[in-house]
């Protein structure tokens, strides 16, 4: 995987052409991010950030994270069916951990209440990094699983013409030909669209729960385009417009602005800034509806670290999925390392590993939306300050996945045209409908492959740090 475009990168003005004619395809085919300085309006946009070549990518590890999609999806809704586990696995971060505490809160009341909802709907993207083991080998490492707002799977159809483009223009057709074809809008809507169908109600619509500023619009815009194509209509509103002119009805189906509503599609509501008293009491009248909510609170609950680091004990795969051995096994080979960070004998060893070897370990709190996790001297510093506090149940440790770096372009707006070492992150794009106790649908729809220059520890392509990118197969 090391080196790709060699002598390619090595030819400044050849870089600096090519980019040209690269952004100019990437604003003609809608890689389109609204601007920082005007996120609320569709004015002025920009292309959002892409690296000038696709990156290589084993073929074998492609292959591998599609196959066990299903499988993850089959664990994240296994999980949102148990409130035991989730009970159990929740109740140390619960007591020091605010937003998690908050959103179990509502997990309790509306369980108490009983769960209003038959249809469930979840769409996810399980991330990935490709660890360099000692032999040279690169492995499929899972870092994540997105429960809420998986973003990007819009404009990652729009790249792959993208990367096409640069190579056609250097006479590399067969290698453009090689540039995988991807449409997990396309997918994601069919989804929405299922659940919609199961539903039941010709006339209801698709709420989605937007952002004030959102200059991801176009992302979101891909899948409103393709629900539309479908006659299936979605509206756009803020968690205050719920607040405001959401009601249910004594069935406890949902209205907005006296339209039914089928499906609520959340793209806010994954970060502590996201709510206001009044936004949590707009997230609890949702929860309490029977429409569909993607997420529901218990899968949202489903996609957390603490979550994530449970499902890594011995034995727990095996209870939430018994009689499905191959899918565990699938499963867990994509597991790194996890470790609780409980008041105990289990914790002080994770911390006093960490501490002796800090390279090889990420500190991550329950958070989303990237720039939260500590690495390095940082983490250390965190670790000496939490250690013999209960505070430190609110985070999880995690091994660090180190791929190997390789060479590419991160094309910015504003920035010149440089060669920069850098490691990627694949996303596979998951699918499914359950009705009841039967699952109706059972996909993965797409991939996403971010990449990095090796200088950012953490953050996405939102925070300015990950760039978009097509995995080139070898
Ligand atoms: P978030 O929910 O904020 O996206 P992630 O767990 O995805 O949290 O971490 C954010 C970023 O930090 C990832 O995109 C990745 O670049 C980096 N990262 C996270 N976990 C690891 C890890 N175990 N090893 C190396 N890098 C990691
Ligand atoms: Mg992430």
């Amino acid at each position: 995987m090391a080196t790709s475009w060699g002598s390619l990168l090595q030819d400044e003005q050849q870089l600096e052409e090519l980019a040209r004619q690269a952004v100019d395809r990437a604003l003609a085919e809608g890689v389109l991010l609204r601007t920082t300085q005007e996120p609320s309006s569709s004015d002025v946009v920009n292309y959002a950030p892409f690296t000038l070549f696709p990156s290589l990518v084993p073929s074998a590890l492609l292959e591998q994270a599609y196959a066990v999609q299903m499988d993850f999806n089959l664990l994240v809704d296994a999980v949102s069916q148990n409130p035991a586990f989730l009970e159990q696995t929740l109740s140390s971060t619960i007591k020091m951990d605010n937003f998690t505490a908050r959103l179990f809160d509502i997990y309790k009341q509306v369980l108490e209440e009983g769960i209003a909802q038959t249809v469930f709907l979840g769409l996810n993207r399980s991330d990935y990094m490709f660890q360099c083991s000692a032999d040279g080998s690169p492995a499929l490492k899972q870092i994540e699983i997105n429960t809420i707002s998986a973003s990007f799977g819009g404009l990652a159809s729009r790249t792959p013409a993208v990367h096409q483009h640069v190579l056609n223009v250097l006479s590399k057709t067969k290698e453009a030909a090689k540039i995988l074809s991807n449409n997990p809008s396309k997918g994601l809507a069919l989804g929405i669209a299922k659940a919609w169908e199961l539903y039941g109600s010709a006339n209801a619509q698709v709420l989605l729960i937007a952002q004030e500023k959102e200059r991801n619009i176009f992302d979101q815009r891909a899948i409103e385009n393709e629900l539309l194509a479908k006659n299936i209509h979605l509206i756009r509103r803020r968690f205050e417009d719920v607040s405001e002119k959401g009601s249910l009805d004594q069935d406890r189906r949902l209205f907005m602005d006296g339209q039914e509503i089928a499906v609520v599609y959340f793209r806010d509501g994954y970060m502590p800034s996201q709510y206001s008293t009044q936004n949590w009491k707009a997230r609890l009248l949702l929860e309490r509806s029977c429409a569909v909510k993607c997420p529901d609170i218990a899968t949202q609950l489903a996609g957390t670290k603490k979550v994530q680091q449970e499902l890594s004990r011995a034995g727990v795969l095996e209870m939430l999925l018994p009689g499905q051995p191959e899918a565990v096994a699938r499963l867990r080979a994509t597991f790194a390392g996890l470790y609780s960070l409980d008041m105990g004998e289990e914790g002080d060893q994770a911390i006093t590993e960490a501490l002796a070897a800090p390279s090889r370990f990420v500190l991550k709190p329950q958070r989303e939306g990237g720039g939260n996790n500590l690495y390095g001297e940082e983490m250390v510093q965190a670790l000496e300050q939490l250690k013999d506090h209960e505070e430190r149940a609110s985070y999880i440790l995690m091994e660090k996945i180190e791929p190997e770096p390789f060479e590419n372009c991160l094309l910015r707006p504003g920035s010149p045209v440089r060669v920069d070492q850098c490691i990627s992150e694949l996303g596979i794009f998951g699918v499914y409908v359950r009705q009841g106790k039967t699952l109706v649908m059972n996909k993965h729809v797409g991939h996403l492959l971010r990449t990095k220059a090796i200088k950012h520890a953490d953050g996405g392509v939102a925070a300015g740090v990950a760039v978009l990118d097509n995995p080139y197969p070898v």
